[in-house]
């Protein structure tokens, strides 16, 4: 828990947010601006800041994050057609908030290359 975090302050429930799934070791809740149809943000329950924090100690909390982002694609029925997994990483990489956060984008067709 990161007192200034504002996805530690989801999880605690002082911030509020539309939640999705939750379990021991992650929260999904829809993004407040959402870019697609379906934009679900899957987080881990432990204060991770980036991608560039994951090791042996916390690998757990990223097999949770695609486990449950994984059970939400089947139940919000984007499976058939198709999804996209992100995850931003530092400043080039567009990431805004400095918890680790899966985004699930799905609904409609993606383009690729990226911006
Ligand atoms: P990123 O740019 O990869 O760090 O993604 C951060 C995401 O968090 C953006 O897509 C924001 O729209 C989203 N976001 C910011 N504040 C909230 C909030 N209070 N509830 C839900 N999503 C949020
Ligand atoms: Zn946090």
């Amino acid at each position: 828990m990161s007192e200034n975090c504002l996805f530690c302050n989801i999880i605690s429930g002082t911030v509020p947010a539309d939640k999705v799934d939750e379990n021991d070791l992650a929260l999904a809740f829809r993004d407040i601006n959402p870019q697609a149809p379906a934009h679900i943000l899957v987080i881990p329950k432990l204060h991770i800041a980036s991608t560039l924090e994951l090791n042996d100690d916390n690998s757990q909390y990223l097999q949770a994050v695609t486990q449950m982002a994984n059970a939400i694609a089947k139940n919000e029925d984007l499976s058939d057609q198709g999804f996209r997994w992100v995850i931003n990483t530092g400043k080039y990489g567009g990431q805004t908030v400095d918890h680790l956060h899966l985004h699930i984008l799905g609904g409609r067709q993606l383009n690729w290359p990226p911006g």
